[in-house]
């Protein structure tokens, strides 16, 4: 039963309305990095009695996008992950990467692949699930805002809802491998003068020694001028 309802919503899940989605996501600008314009675009494709969206103002004209298609209760629900911050593009382009471009059934554009493409996708997964008999569990997606260093836009939607699906499915671009790990991340700063301190061994007494011609200077002075203290 849940094989073929599956199979039925992949059916239904055409090509050209993936791209038509990515296209538009990717055409839009994002204001000083605030993704509102992009959210409300993706919005509008999620337009259906059986969807319900939020756009959760995460930080003024950045929100997060969430939508729900309610299953029956019957069965686990998935969440869909993806982020709408994206558009960075490095040198080199052979045509403008902010101009969204079909070619040979490819799109081209700037943050297609990490992640707009991948939210185009959920996007379109989630309009086919509205059209089908309700899933014995929810689809959730959370498009968020500024996943960038530090997941600001999931962590604020994980703290601010306590029924989040417990599987997920995130699109970050892996070239078509699926992953079912992550290593996790570590984020660490490095400070200069530490590292320097570090690789030569100096301690506190070790930094205090660097300066030991003026602090025998110092003292050879203050001898001279209060020889009695
Ligand atoms: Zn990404």
């Amino acid at each position: 039963m849940h094989e073929q309802a599956l199979a039925s919503t992949l059916a239904t899940i055409s090509p050209d309305r993936v791209t038509e989605i990515a296209r538009a996501l990717c055409d839009v600008r994002l204001p000083e990095g605030r993704e509102g314009p992009r959210a409300e675009v993706a919005a509008a494709f999620l337009a259906h009695r059986r969807i319900e969206v939020l756009l959760d103002p995460v930080l003024p004209g950045r929100p997060n996008l969430i939508a729900r298609v309610r299953g029956r209760g019957t069965g686990p629900s998935v969440l869909l992950n993806g982020h709408l911050d994206a558009g960075w593009a490095p040198k080199g382009w052979a045509q403008d990467p902010f101009t969204p471009r079909v070619h040979g059934g490819r799109l081209y554009a700037a943050g297609v692949s990490d992640m707009l493409g991948g939210v185009a996708s959920m996007i379109a997964t989630v309009e086919a699930v509205a059209r089908l008999a309700p899933l014995p569990g929810d689809v959730v997606l959370l498009a968020n805002m500024h996943h960038d260093s530090n997941g600001v836009g999931t962590k604020y939607a994980l703290a601010h809802a306590d029924d989040w699906p417990r599987y997920g499915i995130n699109g970050e671009p892996t070239s078509l491998t699926l992953m079912t790990a992550h290593g996790g991340c570590i984020k660490f700063e490095v400070d200069a003068f530490r590292k320097q301190c570090l690789l030569n061994g100096w301690d506190d007494i070790g930094l205090t020694m660097r300066s030991e011609d003026k602090i025998s200077a110092y003292e050879a002075k203050h001898r001279a001028d209060a020889p009695w203290v």
